[in-house]
């Protein structure tokens, strides 16, 4: 157990206002392993305005400048990848060998895309007489959750420090750890006092009080629909920017000629991946009815195997939650062919990997996001049924078509509601635009896209 003092405020650890502290536990065990500042409105308060103070002179850094700043950022995250994964592992639960594949290759594959960004984008365009400067909002607060806790971070922190914006960061307090070494690496990689700043607190207290100050020009936030509501709100109210990466209830399409095995095999390793905490996750599977029984069983002695190989989920409230729906999908008639509420183990917040066959578009476990390791098989006669379906939640986040020809997946992903669609197992692209259609949020992350966000234009006319 380490009490890790101070927030990272103008370049330095500063004490916060207050006393309180936020316990870290490990998911695996439930032991507390650390505590850090639950920082205030107070706190929130100084570090915007040293965010602010140091805006316009890294606003006016050459590219170049900032584009080595990303770069030795980088460097530095490779150089402890393995304590950036060991960070995570403790505090989110998650096995090691996923740690180190995901929770810290991910975030460094987008640290280096936008080291390679900054340096080459056209920071200036021209329309007809007119030229176009494309200059950094301001200041920005971002707001993340724990799920990928050192991505989430990385796909915000990174993209607007190439566009010269400034940066407050309000990580979720269940993983406040990997948040505390990113400021480390930060300051390591020389990026100037007041750039990026780190407050660890509460959500409705240092969240809030970000979310809600008249100093910050942009919010950005990923996590769950009601909090991105409010947040939207409050942005609304005040007239400013807001980015919203929000929930999913992704639909894995397999039409009738693809390899189903594969495509039921890759489809459960998605779910199950991160205990089902992904919020782009494919938690509804469309089978055709004429192999329905075929995809449930190759679907259910898939989940099998993957008993002792995922983690926990992320805390206590979550375990119960997906309990919940678990118990709600059985209530409403879903015939359960793996797993189930209760957990597999005492001790830690483990959830069996679950499979449901015969769930129906409207039942509660079709619709909602559950965020664990859940998946939902449903039926569908043609493939404007199955489009109905796919379509048919508020979300529009990811999703995946398999079939026997790529352009027979791709024009069926073209009539899809949603921001991504994978095709025939199409991998993970951290500089694809990543973001919602519907409820699933506003705006985009990743590559140009996600630099777009963090910038405005002025048009110069001649
Ligand atoms: P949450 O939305 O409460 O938390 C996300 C972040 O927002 C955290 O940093 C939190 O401290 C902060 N926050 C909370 N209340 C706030 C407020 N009033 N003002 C400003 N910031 C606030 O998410 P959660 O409770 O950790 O998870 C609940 C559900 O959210 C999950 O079950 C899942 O469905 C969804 N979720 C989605 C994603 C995603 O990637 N889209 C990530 C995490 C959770």
């Amino acid at each position: 157990m380490k009490a890790h003092e101070g927030i990272y405020i103008d370049g330095a650890w500063r004490p916060a206002a207050g006393q309180d502290v936020i316990e870290v536990v490990n998911p695996v065990d439930e032991q507390v392993i650390g505590t850090v500042p639950a920082g205030t409105a107070l706190d929130v308060d100084t570090a915007v305005r040293a965010a602010r103070t140091a805006f316009p002179g890294w606003a006016a850094t050459p590219p170049a400048e900032r584009a080595a700043r990303l770069a030795a950022l980088r460097d530095v995250l490779v150089a402890r990848k393995d304590e950036i994964a060991e960070t995570v592992t403790a505090e989110l639960g998650s096995p090691l060998p996923f740690s180190q594949a995901v929770h810290a290759a991910v975030p460094i594959a987008v640290a280096a895309s936008y080291a390679e960004l900054a340096a080459v984008h056209p920071f200036e365009e021209k329309a007809g007489t007119s030229t176009v400067l494309l200059e950094p909002i301001g200041v920005v607060g971002a707001i993340t959750p724990w799920n990928y806790p050192l991505h989430q971070v990385v796909a915000k922190v990174a993209p607007a420090l190439a566009a010269g914006c400034t940066v407050v960061l309000k990580p979720a307090e269940d993983t406040p750890l990997v948040a505390r070494l990113f400021a480390e690496a930060v300051h390591a990689a020389g990026v100037p006092a007041g750039v990026f700043n780190l407050v660890t607190g509460l959500g409705p207290v240092a969240g809030q009080a970000l979310a809600e100050h008249p100093g910050v020009d942009l919010v950005s936030f990923t996590g769950s629909t009601a909090v991105g509501r409010r947040i939207g709100a409050v942005a609304g109210g005040a007239l400013k920017k807001v980015a919203l990466e929000l929930g999913g209830k992704s639909a894995n399409v397999i039409l009738p000629s693809a390899d189903l095995a594969r495509a039921v095999n890759v489809g459960v390793a998605n779910v199950m991946s991160n205990s089902g905490q992904t919020c782009s996750a494919w938690t509804r599977m469309l089978v055709h009815r004429d192999r329905y029984d075929e995809a449930v069983e190759l679907a259910a002695a898939a989940a099998a195997k993957y008993g002792d190989r995922i983690g926990p989920l992320v805390n206590a409230a979550q375990q119960a939650r997906v309990r919940g729906y678990i118990d709600k999908g059985v209530a409403e008639g879903a015939r359960l062919v793996a797993g189930g509420s209760e957990p597999p183990r005492e001790r830690g917040y483990h959830v069996s990997p679950t499979v449901f066959a015969d769930v129906t578009p409207e039942m509660t476990i079709a619709q909602e996001e559950i965020f664990g390791p859940v998946l939902s098989i449903l039926r569908y006669t043609d493939e404007d049924d199955a489009l109905r379906i796919a379509n048919g939640t508020v979300y529009g986040l990811a999703g995946a078509v398999w079939a026997g020809e790529d352009a027979e997946a791709v024009a069926f992903a073209r009539r899809m509601e949603t921001g991504q669609v994978d095709i025939n197992g199409g991998r993970f692209n951290p500089v694809a635009p990543f973001g919602g259609y519907k409820q699933s949020g506003v705006g985009r992350e990743l590559g140009v896209h996600g630099l777009a966000e963090y910038l405005q234009t002025k048009s110069l006319q001649f």
